[in-house]
């Protein structure tokens, strides 16, 4: 067995990791001790890694198809490859570089990143190069950019041992940045006196956590934090000394934030004034107060003011450049760090450069020894589809990410990429939503296959190393680039484009990548002069700047006071309180929040491999407050049409007070490979922040309406390779549909579907030929056509094989925990088309997963509770939370409701 030191590649706390192979197969995963990200730590998402390692939704092979009449089929890579060149060289050879576009991504490596900037910027001439990481981070970068001159977090992850005070905002960082969160925890747990301050419209796992929970209306976030300065002003608790000598522009705040008393922002924002005073007069007179943030900051139509009045805070007290303190901004990819700084978007060039100012383009153009790099702006994420849609971008590069899910108003996505005229897809998957758009596939290698480095949100450069190789004919993702630009440079004629892309074909290549980019950024503020591949591999991970010489990057920015503008001094924002793009109205009375789950990662590609990651949260749900529920007839796990001015989806709808009355919770991660719909984005607007071109996220106008679809198919089957794929294509023949797959040590799927009436027979044979009913002597039939009731039950070396229930389905909870188990009994086997909800012999449900690690359910962690026992005594009865402790937030919530009902009892 082989073990390979390499990183994370889910969120961007960036964890190290060490992967076990054997043959060729990447066999386990388990946290380095030895990274400072981590310390041997892993969530669940990445102590699943090596389940995500398997085959069977990889893409393979290249793909073509020359004309849209065809579906795609094989091709060499020789042919795909010069397809594409060809008619990209067309496109710009008749409309001009800006007719083509690239729209990247956050999980690419950082060499990855760098060749497809010099491809777009230095070979085609277009600044239409944007990221997914436009829908997570780029508010943050303005923000940073706005007020402290440059996009460097200046905090890192050792302050929270430092820090007296939390201040989290727009994060669900418990879920988000699991690893992180247990750090804070620990802190807390160190320090009693630590406090723990969180600002969300939800009350999520970190909200109940906090010392003080501000549950503020969405899109309020300046009017709170403008009070909180209002308050500090008040007290005399700004730190006058430091904006003298650091800052400039705090007049004009000031005058601002008189308007901002706490009485006012507290209509604003729909919490106590007092609970913003507090707040204040926490962070006013903690000795180190760091705040962390995230989406919730980032994606809206102010995002980049958002950040900017969390960076005014701490320059106002003079909490940033010490242990403890700083506004630093959690990156939600693996590598959207690592973009920024290679310049990977539309709005940035090479080195933290930017494409609108000239002396910089000219930098950037010696340092490739081109003439020049194109003036004209770039399309960021939502403009470059619109541009699509409209038909003045016709080609468009898409690699490592899926904006057919994950970007906002899916109607107009979909139609923008129906219209393209060229669709090249870059993907170590064949089965996202994006993929029936493209017209050539280009298979991409994945984690645990790939060489590079990537950047976490504290600035902390990772190597990324291959363990495995890639499987049939994937290549890196660079390499692909770089293949491609020669191939189009041949046809227009650029004769420079060997030197351009003159990095070795071989394993060395990454390396080669890193050193130019590393010239890119001497001199600027992530100078990492002094860093290479051998002192990765010789010192480990590093934080920039590490400019040549430097014994070790910096763990802090800003220690002297100095800022990267053009008088060194920290610039306050005027930050004032903006309404949302979209407000409830009569027709659309309710506010769409969008977000994570603990165990899902982005728009599952990777995830949604892994089965028992759909334990905590098996299919999608709208949290909506019990009195919406109330108020439109609605029951608790029915099913309702949710809408907005874009498009519609039908879901189930889970009673919750963790939303507001008037608000409503939808997870991002589901698309059409797991439901019927386009899922949450389906729902979203395109509406985007003017500086940070980030979209709105977080907001949007919806009603949420009964829908009566009393027919019920459910089918149940082993996942094994090809019953996903068959059963994909049939969600959309049903009004609802969702696909989840289950299970551990034997992954099963089910499709949950519901209509109006019985489906036709074509549907039911094809969900029957999907989960192998073919006849024979191990199936069992009921049929009652009169009812339009069928039933079948398939059996295999004792166990349940799969199942098809239609028009009656009673048994499907306990028939999925009977194949949970494997083996089943004969009296069991005999009731399993008996109109039966659930047998005795079946034994207690089990109910949502908890503790993934030990497979612990909510329904068993009640029945313990039910005694007396504390969190400890609980724990050491199941073991639940003591592994990857991504649970424990929730454990300690239920505890705590477990030991409220005892005393209610008593
Ligand atoms: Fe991966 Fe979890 Fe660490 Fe994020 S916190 S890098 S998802 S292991």
């Amino acid at each position: 067995m082989a073990e390979t030191k390499s990183t994370c590649c889910y969120c961007g706390v960036g964890c190290g990791v060490i992967i076990e192979s054997r043959d060729g197969q990447v066999t386990g995963v388990r946290g380095d001790p030895d990274h400072p990200a981590n310390f041997g730590r892993l969530c669940t998402k990445g102590a699943t890694l090596h389940l995500s390692a398997r085959h069977e939704s990889r893409a393979l092979h290249p793909e073509l198809r020359r004309s849209r009449a065809t579906a795609r089929s094989s091709a060499t890579w020789d042919e795909a490859l010069d397809y594409a060149a060809g008619r990209f060289a067309e496109l710009i050879g008749s409309d001009g570089p800006d007719a083509v576009g690239f729209y990247i991504s956050g999980q690419l490596l950082t060499e990855d990143y760098y060749a497809f900037n010099k491809l777009a910027r230095a070979l085609v001439g277009t600044n239409n190069i944007d990221t997914n990481s436009r829908l997570c981070m780029s508010s943050a970068v303005a923000g940073y950019k706005l007020t402290l001159g440059a996009d460097a977090p200046p905090a890192c992850y050792e302050d929270i041992d430092h820090a007296d005070l939390f201040f989290v905002a727009g994060s669900n960082a418990a879920w988000a940045h699991p690893v992180l969160f247990r750090r804070i925890e620990e802190a807390r747990a160190r320090n009693p006196q630590t406090r723990l301050v969180v600002v969300d419209p939800r009350r999520t796992d970190t909200a109940a956590a906090a010392d003080l929970h501000l549950r503020i209306l969405p899109g309020t976030d300046i009017a709170l934090v403008n009070a909180m300065l209002h308050v500090l002003l008040a007290d005399g608790l700004v730190d006058r000394a430091y904006i003298a000598a650091h800052t400039e522009g705090f007049e004009a705040l000031e005058r601002t934030v008189r308007d901002y008393s706490p009485r006012t922002a507290a209509r604003i924002c729909g919490v106590d004034a007092d609970e913003i005073i507090t707040a204040a007069r926490a962070f006013g007179r903690a000795r180190a107060a760091l705040s962390l943030y995230c989406q919730g900051l980032n994606q809206s139509t102010h995002g980049t003011h958002n950040n900017a009045a969390i960076v005014n805070l701490h320059l106002a007290t003079g909490q940033i450049g010490r242990p403890g303190a700083g506004p630093f901004s959690l990156t939600g990819q693996p590598n959207a760090m690592g973009g920024r700084e290679v310049g990977g978007m539309a709005t940035l060039l090479p080195g933290h450069r930017d494409p609108a100012d000239p002396a910089h383009r000219a930098e950037v153009a010696a340092l490739w020894e081109v003439p020049e790099l194109p003036a004209r702006p770039g399309k960021t994420a939502v403009e470059m589809f619109e541009a699509v849609a409209r038909g003045e971008i016709k080609a468009i590069w898409i690699a490592c990410t899926n904006p057919a899910q994950s970007l906002p108003d899916q109607r107009l996505v979909r139609a923008a990429l129906a219209r393209a005229e060229l669709v090249v897809l870059q993907e170590a998957y064949r089965d996202t939503d994006t993929a029936r758009f493209a017209d050539v596939l280009l298979p991409a290698a994945s984690w645990g296959e790939k060489d590079g480095t990537v950047t976490n949100s504290e600035r902390r450069i990772t190597r990324v190393r291959t363990a495995v190789p890639p499987p049939g004919e994937a290549r890196a993702d660079w390499a692909i680039a770089a293949d491609f630009a020669l191939r189009l440079a041949a046809r227009l004629g650029r004769a420079d484009a060997a030197r351009l892309f003159a990095w070795p074909a071989d394993e060395s290549g990454p390396a080669a990548i890193f050193d130019e980019h590393r010239s890119t950024t001497l001199g600027r503020d992530l100078d990492i002069g002094g860093l290479d591949y051998a002192r990765l591999e010789r010192e480990g991970p590093q934080q920039w700047p590490l400019p040549s010489g430097a014994p070790a990057g910096r763990a802090r920015l800003y220690e002297d006071g100095v800022f990267p503008t053009a008088s060194g001094r920290a610039r306050f924002a005027d930050t004032r309180h903006v309404e949302p793009a979209e407000r409830p109205d009569e027709r659309y009375p309710l506010i769409l929040n969008t977000g994570r789950l603990r165990d899902q990662w982005h728009g599952m590609s990777r995830t949604g491999i892994v089965a028992q990651l759909f334990g905590h949260t098996p299919r999608p749900a709208l949290d909506v407050h019990p009195d919406d529920l109330t108020a439109r007839a609605l029951r608790a796990g029915g099913l309702a049409r949710v809408a907005s001015r874009r498009g519609e989806l039908i879901v189930a709808v889970h009673a919750s007070t963790d939303v507001s009355p008037g608000q409503v919770y939808l997870p991002m991660h589901w698309g059409s490979r797991f439901m019927r719909g386009a899922g949450a984005n389906a729902l979203t607007l395109p509406a985007f922040d003017p500086l940070s071109k980030q979209p709105e996220l977080k907001c949007a106008a919806v009603e949420v309406t009964k829908v009566d679809l009393p027919y019920r198919v459910v089918g149940l089957a082993r996942l094994e390779p090809g019953v996903a794929h068959a059963l994909q294509p049939l969600l959309e023949r049903f009004a609802y549909a969702t696909l989840v797959p289950f299970g551990r040590d034997e992954p099963l799927v089910e499709l949950d579907a519901r209509d109006r009436a019985a489906p036709d027979a074509e549907t039911l044979a094809a969900l029957d030929a999907a989960l192998g009913f073919a006849g024979g002597v191990r199936e069992l039939r009921y049929e009652d056509p009169s009812r339009a009731v069928g039933k079948r039950i398939r059996f295999a070396a004792g166990c349940i094989a799969a199942v098809r229930l239609a028009g009656e389905t009673r048994a499907t909870e306990w028939l999925r925990e009977v194949m949970l188990r494997g083996a089943s009994d004969a009296s069991l086997r005999r009731l399993a088309l008996a109109p039966l909800d659930r047998p005795p012999a079946a034994g207690p449900a089990r109910g949502r997963v908890v503790c993934n690690c030990f497979d612990v359910s909510e329904d068993e962690i009640a029945r313990e509770l039910a005694g007396t026992r504390s969190l400890g005594e609980l724990q050491a009865r199941l073991k639940c939370g003591t592994e990857c402790g991504s649970c424990l937030p929730e454990l300690r919530r239920l505890a705590a409701a477990g030991a409220g009902a005892r005393a209610v009892r008593a």
